[in-house]
C-alpha cells in the first residue's frame, strides 16, 4: 500500500486540523485538541525587538499542540513541539491560476510524541524491528538521513530474525582460512537467495544502496520510496502464510454457505 504522502508535511498552516494516524489503535486519526495550538515567544527575542538591528525575520516562536484520536474507546494523546517558520503563500483564485501572496507564518513540526507511524504493520513483525521501525518513525520529523539509516537498523534486525548470518569463511587456500564480517548488501543477497518470495526482498537492497550513497544525499522521496518496499517486504515475510490461509479459507467455501 502506498503511503499517502501528503499526511507527512513537516511544515503545516496554522489553521491546520491535522489528520495524522494513531499510534495506539488501527485506524484512528489524530485531530487537534480543543486548546489549539499554542505559540509562544521566549523573552530572549521579545527582549531583541527593542534593537536597532532587529527586523521581523529575527522573532523566534515555539509552539505545541495536543492531538487526541479520533476514535473514542481509543482516546491516544500525541504532542507535537516545533518553532515557527515564514514560507512565499501563493494565492489560488478559484480559475486555475495563482499568483504570490504576501509572506505567512506556518508550524514547523521538530517531533512528535509517541510517534504516528508511517506505515502500520502487523502484529506478525518482530518486536526489535518494530521498535527500530518506532525510532525511524520519531527520527522522522527531525532528521531525514538519520530515519533512513534507522530502517536500515531495522532491516539488519529483520535479517537477525531470519537468522541470516553476519559472518562467512574465506578460504585462501588448501590450509588458509578466515572469517570475513558480511555487510547489509551482502546479508540481503543471502536472504534473498534462499528466499521464496525474491521478487518482494529484491526491494530490501534499494535500502541498503541508499545508505551507502551517503546520508547527506537522501531526500524525502527515497526515504517514503524506502518505507514503502519495506512495508512491501514485511507483508511478504511474516503475512504471506496468514493471507494464504485466508484465501484457502476462501477457496473451501462452496456457493450457498
Ligand atoms: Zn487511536
Amino acid at each position: 500500500m502506498n503511503i499517502n504522502r501528503d499526511t507527512w508535511h513537516r511544515l503545516v498552516p496554522k489553521n491546520a486540523t491535522f489528520g495524522l494516524p494513531c499510534p495506539a489503535c488501527a485506524n484512528g486519526k489524530l485531530k487537534l485538541d480543543t486548546t489549539g495550538v499554542n505559540i509562544v515567544e521566549p523573552k530572549h527575542s521579545i527582549d531583541y525587538r527593542d534593537d536597532q538591528s532587529w527586523e521581523p525575520d529575527n522573532v523566534v516562536e515555539r509552539w505545541s499542540a495536543r492531538l487526541v484520536c479520533d476514535e473514542a474507546p481509543c482516546g491516544e494523546i500525541v504532542h507535537l513541539i516545533g518553532d515557527i517558520e515564514t514560507v512565499e503563500v501563493d494565492i489560488d483564485d478559484g480559475d486555475g491560476q495563482t499568483y504570490w501572496g504576501a509572506r505567512e507564518d506556518v508550524l514547523r513540526v521538530r517531533a512528535a510524541f509517541p510517534a504516528p507511524p508511517l506505515f502500520r504493520m502487523s502484529k506478525n513483525v518482530p518486536s526489535r524491528v518494530r521498535r527500530e521501525l518506532d525510532l525511524a518513525f520519531r527520527l522522522y520529523w527531525a532528521d531525514t538521513s538519520a530515519c533512513v539509516a534507522r530502517l536500515r537498523t531495522a532491516v539488519e534486525a529483520l535479517l537477525d530474525h531470519q537468522k541470516v548470518p553476519t559472518e562467512r569463511l574465506i578460504k585462501n587456500g588448501p590450509n588458509k582460512s578466515k572469517m570475513k564480517r558480511m555487510d547489509l548488501y551482502e546479508r540481503i543477497k543471502a536472504f534473498t537467495a534462499g528466499a521464496a518470495h525474491e521478487g518482494q526482498l529484491d526491494g530490501l537492497r534499494n535500502i541498503g544502496n541508499l545508505g551507502t550513497h551517503g546520508g547527506e544525499d537522501v531526500n524525502d522521496e527515497d526515504l517514503f520510496d524506502a518505507l514503502e518496499v519495506l512495508q512491501f517486504a514485511l507483508t511478504g515475510i511474516y503475512d504471506t502464510k496468514s493471507i494464504n490461509a485466508k484465501a484457502a479459507k476462501l477457496q473451501s467455501k462452496k456457493a450457498g454457505d
